[in-house]
């Protein structure tokens, strides 16, 4: 029975907000009121709440009562790991102490992955023959460290409890993992599988129906709500954290690759249980496939020719024929029913997967809805040649999958872009309602939902703002005297530019570049010229990197994208991010390239809606790195002129905080000296 005596939100968010040793904020309990408002409507709701707003409370105590009073599961979903690990490690087991008193009982909590993710005990005691790939029969060392990363998963499966990769220090190979894991599709299923009650997926899913709140990830939250599987437990409520990456996250769930490679696995799978004449089709399509791919270029794929066309085709029949011939899966012994079922899922993955790239060019350039490309082979890539087919949007699916089925609350940092929330509305499917949009408390933009009757997915766009002052702590400064960037590399004049202000910083530098080829160029240049420290990523792991950059105030760092989102440094180690130019997609990306001119199609600006979004994005949470706490202070330096010359300029200055702006390089660098001095 639902319990409905539980203490209110305002005073179950107070005992929160104590346990932790915090104080209580207004931007906290204004979205906690939200999140709880959204509950009761039914309403989706986006929240943009800054760093330091302490919004995991914000979004965890709502969540808790309502699912202790509704008896119900609450599903918590990230895009990283490092949020995830926050959640169950830190705040789900403080919070769960706080409010066990007034909620009557402990709250509960479990993490939750794809299967992919746990150890799969019938492949690691031999149930599953292997696989080897052929470059590993022929390197024996790589066939060695197999073999010690293999041993060592076997001793580990008897420690571990959760049998979570994840929780596995220091990591294996991936080749090593797929020797001991298995896809969704390839498990036998808990009933057939001998050693089904032992398993850690099948463990880890029947916890996560016992419990009030299941953290999981992105992935596994698309692969629920769009492919059909059940893998969640049943739920009315998601809460979508770093929601800033559910788009790209859904969109790689939903792209899928065809390699030769692939189509000879499921031929050499199947061989051994149907005609060789048979499976001798498919390994010949994947030869023909192989040939083809070798001589196309990476790009996107406008027109499929007519010789791929037909190697396709016959991948697709030949595969049909395979899984004809394999007929249904069916009760079987064990050995034979674990070969069936691997041999299923790679010919079902094969079929499906060239059924959908034959099937995107069925329709006019226009109105197609999946976008082809050809990727990896580039001289020294390490991916071989494969073709590629992703959704040109995911709109519809998370409007009709995700919106149209729960609750969901969505928050980040970083939601409005150009100063609302359309932007991402619009990736997400929600409806549109600029018109509507109200402005109130200098940030705070709280946007109505659509009027009652339209059966549109109803939704509340609030910026709770941030607990930071932006305006006194940070200077923007844009470097509106340098050329605008170009391809060779970084000018001259940029490394200039940048050598000044690393000086007058003293160090505490992070560099955010927008390839690797910039970061090393500059690393390389500067690392004789400045007398401070500069590490660049790949010199060692990104992890280790931070940490020793954090570690030492002199330290620069500088890398590119995985920077740009998971650096939290707070203190004075950090007191200038510099960005060598604005991070629109590259020109040949071929899903962005794709989405822009499918809204140029529609009449629309596919510049500002695909690439200058985009842009907003990634500039608004690399420029997030400078303040993490709210006695920070520092500067942002746009070495790009265009964020002060073009005409997209003020969108993208309009999609971040409002630092106090400068264009004079000495004022920058006096203010910098300024803070060196200060510490
Ligand atoms: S149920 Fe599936 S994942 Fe679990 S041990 Fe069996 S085959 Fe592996």
């Amino acid at each position: 029975m639902p319990d409905t005596r539980l203490p209110p939100l305002p005073e179950l968010l107070s005992t929160a907000v104590a346990a932790v040793g915090g104080t209580e904020r207004p931007g906290q309990v204004r979205m906690a009121a939200a999140v709880a408002n959204a509950i009761r409507t039914g309403n989706h709701l986006a929240v943009q709440a800054g760093t330091g707003t302490g919004k995991s409370l914000a979004y965890l105590v709502p969540a808790l009562r309502y699912a202790v009073e509704r008896e119900a599961t609450v599903v918590v979903s990230t895009a990283t790991i490092a949020l995830q690990r926050q959640l169950v490690d830190r705040d789900l087991p403080r919070l769960a102490a706080a409010l066990a008193e007034p909620l009557g009982r402990t709250p509960t909590f479990a993490i939750l992955k794809g299967r992919r993710n746990y150890l799969c005990l019938h492949r690691l005691s031999g149930g599953v023959p292997e696989e080897p790939d052929d470059a590993a029969l022929f390197d024996p060392f790589a066939v060695s460290r197999l073999g010690r990363e293999v041993t060592r998963l076997r001793e580990w499966s008897e420690k571990s409890e959760t049998g979570d990769r994840d929780e596995l220090v220091p990591g294996v190979t991936e080749q090593a993992w797929r020797q001991v894991s298995v896809s969704a599709r390839e498990c036998l299923g808990a009933a057939r599988c001998p050693v089904g009650t032992d398993c850690f997926a099948e463990r880890a899913k029947a916890e996560a129906g016992r419990v009030d709140i299941v953290v999981t990830n992105h992935a596994l939250l698309a692969i629920d709500a769009l492919q059909g599987y059940q893998v969640l437990p049943d739920h009315d409520l998601v809460i979508v954290d770093e929601a800033h990456d559910l788009v790209d996250r859904v969109t790689s769930v939903a792209t899928a690759e065809l390699t030769p490679a692939a189509v000879t696995a499921a031929a050499r799978r199947c061989g051994r249980l149907i005609d060789q004449d048979i499976a001798d089709r498919l390994v010949e399509a994947g030869d023909g496939y192989a040939l083809l791919l070798a001589d196309l270029p990476a790009g996107r794929l406008d027109r499929l020719p007519d010789p791929l066309a037909a190697t396709l085709t016959a991948t697709r029949d030949a595969a049909h024929a395979c899984l004809t011939r394999l007929g249904p899966d069916r009760p079987g012994d064990l050995e034979s029913a674990t070969t069936r079922k691997l041999a299923l899922a790679l010919l079902e993955e094969v079929h499906d997967t060239a059924v959908r790239l034959v099937e995107a060019f069925d329709t006019d350039d226009r109105t197609r809805r999946d976008v082809v490309w050809c990727s990896g082979g580039e001289t020294g890539s390490p991916r071989p040649p494969a073709l590629k087919v992703a959704p040109l949007a995911v709109a519809g699916l998370l409007r009709e999958r995700l919106f149209g089925t729960c609750t969901t609350v969505l928050t980040s940092a970083t939601l409005t872009l150009g100063g609302t929330f359309d932007a991402m509305a619009r990736q997400w499917g929600l409806p549109v309602t600029q018109s509507e949009a109200v402005k109130a408390e200098g940030t705070a933009t709280d946007k109505a939902p659509p009027a009652e009757g339209d059966d549109r997915p109803k939704w509340t766009g609030l910026d709770v703002g941030s607990p930071f002052e932006h305006e006194r702590s940070g200077i923007l400064y844009v470097a509106k005297h340098l050329p605008p960037p170009g391809r060779d590399g970084l000018p001259p004049s940029y490394l200039d530019e940048l050598a000044g202000l690393i000086e007058a910083a003293g160090g505490r530098t992070l560099g955010l570049f927008s390839s690797m080829r910039a970061a090393k160029q500059a690393a390389e240049s500067l690392r004789d010229r400045v007398g401070v420290p500069i590490l660049c990523q790949g010199e060692d792991s990104t992890a280790l990197l931070v940490t020793k950059f954090a570690s030492d105030v002199a330290t620069c760092l500088f890398g590119t994208l995985s920077l740009w989102q998971g650096v939290d440094v707070p203190g004075p180690s950090l007191q200038l991010v510099v960005v060598d130019r604005i991070p629109f997609p590259r020109p040949d990306d071929p899903l962005a390239s794709a989405r822009q001119r499918a809204v140029e199609a529609r009449g629309g600006n596919g510049f500002l809606t695909v690439a200058a979004a985009h842009a907003a994005l990634l500039l608004a949470q690399g420029t997030g790195r400078l303040l993490r706490s709210t006695t920070d202070r520092g500067v942002i330096a746009i070495l790009d002129p265009r964020l002060a010359t073009a005409r997209y300029g003020g969108f993208l200055r309009a999609s971040l905080p409002q630092y106090w702006t400068t264009f004079d390089p000495e004022v920058t660098r006096a203010a910098l000296r300024r803070l060196n001095a200060a510490d």
